[in-house]
């Protein structure tokens, strides 16, 4: 029987990481930091070892005893506008733990003389500011933020112990979203706003830079594109990404309008202060490789991600 051993397990993705891999009959491990809380959607089948990915030594030790086939790094800091409030533990959850945890699935693979997996939850952040759009694999790194930046840290070093011979993966996700994304990312924010809005529990939604746009997903299909590139017998990093990028503005007015508001402006209002010091240009991701090599694709369109929440909003209070 596979075992995997999943960090990051109260997030969105670990989630459906863990539902997919329980699914494929994987024994599912994962870490929990004690502080964490409940995990909402955690499935019951996922057993849970209280720690946390700083802790470098412990987690080292607990690897060493699970001796795990695959091992998917989600832990992180996940907020990009907070990295700027505490670039140093991004830095260190990010960059320097998920190094750690790369040397240490390299000390399993040596102790138990075969093949350990790694993927590497990286992020279209690592690329900033590109010069070329869409992004690929060979992109320049170019992050602008202390969460890019720390994203970035990892991902090189998923070269260097590839190089070194552990099966290192890096996905690079684009963003991806699904109604178990936090209400501190835009998109649930819109959607549980418009929820509130056709309740009459509220009358306006506050957003930053409508201008921004991104290459929004839909989670469980990046989540796919993680398990299928652990599986794929050459180890090698890949975009995961729609390849068609949104306007934060296209996706308020596709939220609204699945709501049945068509003046939607009237009921937003732009804080100033909720724009970011720089926020990714054009952030559009080049994902031929994974559809090419690991045969997959996205399953549901940007309409389709945005009515799913917006749904999910709307009968979930
Ligand atoms: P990120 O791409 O991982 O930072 O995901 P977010 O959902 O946090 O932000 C996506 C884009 O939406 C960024 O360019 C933000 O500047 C923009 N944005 C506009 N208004 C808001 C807002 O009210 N909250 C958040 N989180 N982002 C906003």
């Amino acid at each position: 029987m596979t075992l995997a051993f999943v960090t990051g397990i109260g997030g969105q993705d670990g989630s459906y990481l863990a539902e997919r891999l329980l699914a494929d009959g994987v024994e599912v491990h994962a870490l929990a930091r004690a502080s964490a809380g409940p995990l909402p959607h955690c499935p019951a089948a996922v057993t849970l070892h209280a720690g946390d990915l700083n802790d470098t030594h412990a987690v080292r030790g607990l690897l060493l005893e699970l001796a795990p086939d695959e091992v998917y790094n989600l832990a992180a800091i996940s907020s990009v506008a907070q990295s700027w409030q505490e670039p140093e533990a991004v830095r260190r959850v990010n960059g320097d733990a998920a190094i750690e945890l790369m040397a240490s699935s390299y000390a399993v693979m040596q102790a138990v003389a075969r093949p350990v997996r790694f993927v590497q939850a990286s992020s279209a952040e690592i690329f900033g500011a590109p010069t070329t759009s869409p992004q690929d694999e060979g992109s320049p790194l170019a992050p602008t933020n202390p969460y890019g930046e720390a994203k970035a840290l990892a991902h090189r070093a998923v070269g260097t112990w590839r190089e070194r011979g552990l099966a290192a993966i890096a996905v690079i996700l684009y963003n991806h979203e699904s109604p178990r994304r936090p209400e501190r990312f835009v998109t649930r924010k819109i959607t549980r706003g418009v929820a509130d809005i056709v309740r009459g529990r509220a009358e306006t939604l506050v957003l930053g830079n409508l201008d921004a746009s991104r290459d929004w997903g839909w989670a469980p299909d990046h989540v796919d594109a993680m398990v299928r590139a652990a599986r794929h017998p050459v180890a090698q990093d890949y975009v995961v990404s729609t390849g068609e990028s949104r306007s934060v503005r296209e996706f308020a007015a596709a939220a609204f309008a699945h709501a049945g508001i068509v003046d939607w402006e009237r009921h937003v209002r732009v804080d100033p202060s909720l724009m970011r010091p720089t926020d990714a240009a054009d952030l559009r991701g080049d994902s031929t490789r994974a559809r090419r090599d690991l045969g997959w694709q996205p399953t549901r369109s940007f309409t389709e991600v945005v009515a799913a929440m917006v749904e999910a909003d709307l009968n979930g209070r």
